[in-house]
């Protein structure tokens, strides 16, 4: 008599998730072993996050950067549901969402990855826009529209944070708004990007200074309102005005994960073996933001894509070798470096022993993301519309 089939649930469909379910498709299953992969994400787009600045640069449009669920899992065999995770039952092993049915899983991925906190600050929520997904980047170029067809003379703007995404967002708006930009890069510790390697920081400081963007360190921020932020310093208290505040700080689990009966680092996130599994049950995996991993090595995992990538491999493996009795593999971080974008056709690359800046950085950084896009598919329609957009432009002069 043939087994049941089995069901691997995947909620989220992010860098590690996604990932997972692609690796998942992928694996040489027999066909008394071949289980259902469901994909769960409460988005219709997957969003590559690493390029969301080229969307409100105007160098990509969504379509390269967030392609649709559907077209990247056509043929894969992975079920796709479109539903927001509310609650997760682990003794009936059900997932709970807001627009779909309840669904029963034998083996669930979690891969939710993180929100950022616009709590922190009063009028934060009200006024700053955070960003991270889609709609932040679609609610920012909305304001940013607005600000430029505006009859003022500066466009005054604001970025929380000077890590990454600070950074490399404040860079691109620079470059878009030109002339007319005045921009201020504001952080409680004495320095930015300070897990940053050495040529990225310096290059990074370089590209700000060419772009006169002011640097508020050992800053606290007390208030933002709809035109005007208030930063303390050395027990003294300035109110700037401000036409445009951004917030790139921080990252919290959402609740549903928040709330989960399993044991949770202090930080929140779910604590997991390097097998990837959640310590308390082996039937459920972790990964991406959400997960707080020590690798076999005992190496801290940041919450990257990078990581992520790596991660979905082995979870996709031992997701495997758990259904067809074979050993489990303990997650390796392999750090391959890191990329920073600095203002339009312009980047940072520091790795595997190499460094890049400016155009050549731009097209390592391009030409490293092009690799790394879930399919080949993807990967041939964006790389073909990034070499022959070029020659349409100048055909087009
Ligand atoms: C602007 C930006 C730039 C970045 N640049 C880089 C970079 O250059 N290099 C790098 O390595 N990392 C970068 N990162 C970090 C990187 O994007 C994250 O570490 C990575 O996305 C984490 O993967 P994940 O799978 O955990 O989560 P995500 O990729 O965030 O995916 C989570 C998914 O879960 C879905 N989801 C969330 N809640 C629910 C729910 N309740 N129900 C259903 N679905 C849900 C979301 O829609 C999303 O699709 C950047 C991040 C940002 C925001």
């Amino acid at each position: 008599m043939s087994q049941p089939t089995q069901r691997i649930c995947i909620l989220g469909g992010g860098f590690g998730g996604l990932y997972t379910a692609l690796r998942l498709s992928e694996l040489p299953w027999t066909r008394s072993q071949q289980p259902e992969i469901v994909l769960i994400d409460k988005s219709d787009r997957f969003l590559f996050s690493p390029l969301l600045y080229e969307l409100v640069s105007g160098e990509m449009q969504t379509w390269e950067i967030a392609p649709p669920f559907e077209e990247i899992l056509a043929g894969t065999g992975i079920r796709f549901e479109r539903a927001t995770a509310t609650d997760i039952d682990l003794q009936s092993q059900a997932i709970y969402c807001e627009e779909a049915p309840a669904l029963n899983y034998d083996y669930l991925v979690l891969a939710m990855g993180g929100k950022t906190p616009v709590d922190l600050v009063p009028g934060a929520r009200e006024h700053a826009i955070p960003f991270r997904s889609l709609s932040d980047a679609y609610r920012l170029q909305e304001r940013l529209r607005l600000l430029e067809q505006s009859d003022r003379e500066f466009i005054r703007v604001a970025v929380v944070g000077g890590g990454y995404s600070g950074v490399e967002v404040a860079c691109k708006l620079a470059d878009r708004l030109g002339d007319r930009g005045r921009f201020r890069i504001i952080d409680r510790g004495s320095e930015i990007l300070r897990q940053s390697a050495e040529f990225n920081r310096k290059t990074a400081q370089a590209a700000l200074e060419a772009r006169h963007i002011w640097l508020d360190l050992d800053t606290e921020i007390e208030n933002i309102t709809a035109d005007s932020i208030a930063l303390g310093f050395k027990n003294q208290v300035d109110t700037i005005p401000v036409d445009l505040v951004l917030w790139t700080v921080g990252t919290k689990v959402s609740d549903a994960i928040k709330n989960l009966d399993l044991e949770h680092h202090q930080s929140g996130q779910i604590a997991i073996a390097p097998t990837l599994q959640t310590t308390q049950r082996p039937e459920i995996f972790a990964l991406g933001d959400l997960a707080a991993c020590h690798d076999i090595n005992q190496q801290q995992v940041p919450p990257t894509a990078q990581a992520a990538i790596q991660q979905a491999d082995y979870c996709a493996w031992n997701l495997w070798a758990t259904i067809a009795n074979r050993p489990l593999l303990p997650f390796r971080y392999q750090p391959l470096g890191e990329m920073m974008a600095l203002g339009i056709q312009n980047a940072t690359v520091s790795g595997l022993g190499m460094q890049f800046d400016g155009t050549l950085g731009h097209l390592a950084r391009r030409a490293a993301y092009l690799y790394r896009l879930p399919t080949l598919k993807h990967r041939l329609t964006v790389g073909f519309n990034w070499v022959t957009q070029p020659i349409l432009e100048l055909l087009s002069q």
